[in-house]
């Protein structure tokens, strides 16, 4: 805030409310390693790794999320289309542009 303040002190006198967020708050809320907004680092290793699909060896256990496709919301949202596709191909059947 004090660098905020210095930078643009017009601004800073219109504050009525500030939170900080740093890697530490958001670990303690999500529990991802070292604070990491996007889940599991992002590495060729993520990337190609087995452990990480869709469908696992455990019949009827499916995995879904960023962490089987790729970080931040349409991340998410892709990863959970892509795992109901894998329970029922015919899911895309349902998709509708709108
Ligand atoms: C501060 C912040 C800002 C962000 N801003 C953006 C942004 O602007 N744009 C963007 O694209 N992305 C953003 N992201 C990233 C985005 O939030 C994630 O990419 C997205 O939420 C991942 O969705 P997900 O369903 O894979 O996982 P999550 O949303 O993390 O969902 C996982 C769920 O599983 C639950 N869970 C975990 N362990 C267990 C367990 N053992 N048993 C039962 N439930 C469990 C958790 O409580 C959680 O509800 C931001 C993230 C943070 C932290």
């Amino acid at each position: 805030m004090e660098q905020f303040t210095h930078y643009f002190p017009r601004l800073a006198e219109l504050i009525v409310f500030h939170e900080v967020s740093t890697p530490l708050a958001t670990a303690s809320i999500t529990g991802h390693r070292q604070g990491s907004f996007y889940g599991l680092d992002v590495t060729p290793e993520r990337v190609t790794s087995d452990a990480l699909r869709m469908k696992t060896p455990l019949t009827g256990l499916y995995l879904t999320g960023q962490d089987v496709l790729s970080p931040g919301i349409p991340g998410a949202f892709w990863g959970g289309i892509l795992a109901a596709a894998s329970i029922d191909p015919k899911v895309f059947m349902k998709m509708k542009v709108i």
